[in-house]
């Protein structure tokens, strides 16, 4: 098929997410992949980009990475798909085992058994991941003694995904505002990265925490790095605090770690930054190899078994793809490949250089504010507002020149690259995110 036929039937058919689409049919040229290799996306026009955000973040381990390839085909021949009714197979048994294995404080022998999350619940998407955890916390205080623990603490800015549970607990006004009738009611705090910084929001959290302990359901948030508000970052010792919190007054911490989870952050996950264990821990997007949806949130045995007993106090929940088997065989392989390929070894190399290259950019570079990197994501506004309103689709159309695809969010210019992207590839992408941004802002 002709590339310009493709964009037709796409402009009269597919409505895009996050995407004003007036705009979008009147003035977008997409880029129309027909193809993925490691860091590399290859338009029909033959032109090659470097995808400089692992597509919408899922991809850390670079596109069509021939182990996940060939666990995908393998599991394809053997079983694609049955349910977890009555069911289990070997992917689901096997993943569920490995990722408590690996799990924030699996690593801790003295820690209690009621405190490990070594229970595994399947979705299908990292919203899917936080809902599940939302109702387990909701569902375990109503039967275990607290019915009025239904309010949950959540972060301004925070992001948890699109189902309606999921954007209760959001903070980014412009997802939420227009449902605002429809979605419940939270306690949110501000960002500890906002002004004041992680102590002034935390004194929020502790004093609400006190004052109404036996109305709060649990505290959600996005550990040490807050991907959709901008790739916010705020110091690991705000979480630690928040746990010693709500282990104060004995209530939960939901830790959404879709984007964090497997490395983004330099740690396996975030909370292991701050030697944190939380109850609940919500995991999509690396965990999916970047090829089928795939969520998993790890309960700790204590939310776990606050759910036996009589039938009606089973979680009626689930989704027709829980724990699909070639999710759950990607997903091993990508913990696999994570060992094999020491992934963690090569975020820690290569984090430096992400680190210094923004900073480099934003000392050198007129009108660019806040260079900030944990792990292998590097962020930098473009500041001043006026004529940069639109800064940040401008380091597009100047990226895309020069064969880079970047995403970025309002006049937040940022990188979230295959954690295993290579040395040449991600000077590539360092320099050309640094001339686009010159060009943009520079002249
Ligand atoms: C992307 C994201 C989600 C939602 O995941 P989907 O798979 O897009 O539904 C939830 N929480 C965080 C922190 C995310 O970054």
């Amino acid at each position: 098929m002709k590339r310009a036929d493709i964009v037709g039937l796409d402009k009269a058919h597919v409505w895009h997410p996050y995407t004003a689409m007036e705009a979008y049919i009147a003035e977008t040229d997409p880029l129309v992949v027909v193809r993925s290799e490691g860091a590399y996306l290859h338009d029909a026009d033959g032109t090659r980009y470097l995808d400089a955000n692992g597509s919408w973040w899922v991809s850390t381990l670079g596109h069509r990475h021939p182990r996940l390839m060939r666990a995908l085909a393998e599991q394809a021949a053997a079983l694609p798909h049955v349910s977890l009714a009555g069911i289990t197979h070997e992917p689901a048994a096997l993943l569920a085992s490995e990722l408590a294995a690996i799990a924030p404080g699996s690593d801790r022998p003295g820690l209690p058994s009621s405190e490990r999350l070594s229970r595994v619940f399947y979705s299908d998407n990292g919203s899917t991941a936080v809902e599940v955890a939302i109702k387990m916390a909701a569902q375990y205080w109503a039967q275990n003694g607290q019915p009025r623990r239904t309010r949950f603490i959540t972060l301004s800015g925070a992001f948890h995904g699109e189902t309606m549970g999921a954007t209760s607990v959001g903070g980014v006004p412009l997802f939420r505002e227009v449902f605002g009738p429809l979605l419940f009611d939270v306690v949110h705090v501000p960002s500890p990265a906002e002004e004041g910084g992680w102590a002034r929001a935390f004194e929020q959290v502790q004093s609400t925490l006190r004052a109404h302990p036996e109305v709060i359901a649990g505290v959600i948030l996005e550990p040490v790095l807050q991907g959709a508000a901008g790739m916010v970052m705020y110091s690991p010792d705000f979480v630690r605090a928040v746990r010693e919190a709500t282990s104060e007054v004995d209530t939960f911490l939901i830790a959404d770690e879709v984007f964090t989870g497997l490395g983004r952050t330099g740690a396996r996950f975030a909370v292991d930054l701050a030697g944190v264990v939380p109850d609940m821990l919500c995991l999509a997007k690396a965990l999916s190899g970047g090829i089928l949806p795939f969520g998993a949130t790890l309960a700790s045995e204590r939310v776990f078994s606050g759910f036996l007993g009589a039938s009606n106090r089973a979680l009626y929940y689930g989704h027709s793809y829980c724990g699909n088997p070639l999710g759950a065989a990607i997903a091993r392989e990508v913990l696999a490949v994570y060992r094999d390929e020491d992934v963690m070894g090569q975020v820690a190399r290569k984090a430096p250089r992400v680190k210094a290259a923004f900073e480099r950019m934003a000392a050198s570079i007129p009108g660019l504010v806040r260079p900030r990197a944990v792990g292998m994501v590097g962020a930098v506004d473009l500041g001043g507002g006026g004529y940069l309103a639109r800064g940040g689709w401008r380091v597009y159309e100047a990226a895309r020149r020069r064969g880079l695809y970047l995403r970025p969010m309002g006049d937040t210019v940022y990188i979230a690259p295959a954690l295993t992207i290579s040395d040449e590839a991600l000077e590539e992408l360092l320099s050309g995110v640094e001339a686009s941004l010159q060009e943009v802002a520079g002249g």
